[in-house]
């Protein structure tokens, strides 16, 4: 059963599933011709939409790691971006000459990935690559190169599998487009 709010259901956990374990091989590989400073990169996962994609992705992945979270809000709860990036939960570890994967749910303006790009090299990393489960190439405001990403989808708003509204409906387990319509008059 959808959720109310659901217009229309573009990634189901299945087919998300198998993306994933797709990505998470073939970044394996990739990280194998690679030179890493002690055979370890460290996956930085942004808090909170990244959960379920970065676990799932984690399951898969067979490169040494270590994970960290960080927290940066853009978003004000709503389905519009502040632009106005703010760390609200900073690294615990040093990252100095580290080779960097930034685990995200989705690219929207890239105004956030590209504020957290370079405080991480300010901090000292060698080496900051991207995955994310979504990109969404139209909403660009600052040229952002993603590395890989899971999907491509239009300028929609979209909810579940992690992204919220109104920090609800993370725990979809697949990927909607958003009955924005409803949204004016919705109560919880
Ligand atoms: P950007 O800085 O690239 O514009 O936005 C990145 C962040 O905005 C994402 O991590 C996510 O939290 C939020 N965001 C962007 N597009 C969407 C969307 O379609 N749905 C939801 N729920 N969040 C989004």
């Amino acid at each position: 059963m959808k959720h109310e709010l659901v217009k229309e259901i573009l990634y189901t956990k299945e087919q998300i599933d198998v993306r994933t374990k797709e990505l998470a091989e073939e970044i394996s590989k990739f990280y194998e011709t690679q030179e890493v400073k002690d055979n370890t990169v460290i996956l930085i996962g942004l808090l909170k939409g990244c959960v379920p994609f970065m676990a799932n992705f984690l399951n898969n992945f067979t490169y040494e790691c270590q994970t960290e979270y960080m927290v940066v809000s853009s978003y004000l709860g709503g389905t519009k971006t502040s632009g106005e990036p703010k760390i609200n939960l900073d690294l615990n570890l040093s990252i100095k000459d580290k080779t960097i994967l930034i685990v995200e749910d989705i690219v929207d303006s890239g105004l956030t990935l590209d504020y957290v790009k370079k405080y991480l090299y300010f901090k000292g990393a060698r080496d900051v690559k991207i995955l994310t489960m979504l990109d969404k190439p139209e909403g660009r405001k600052v040229e952002m190169n993603v590395e890989w990403s899971g999907f491509t989808i239009q300028n929609q708003f979209v909810i579940g599998y992690g992204l919220d509204y109104e920090e609800r409906l993370r725990n979809l387990p697949y990927v909607a487009i958003c009955d924005t319509d409803k949204l004016k008059d919705w109560k919880w």
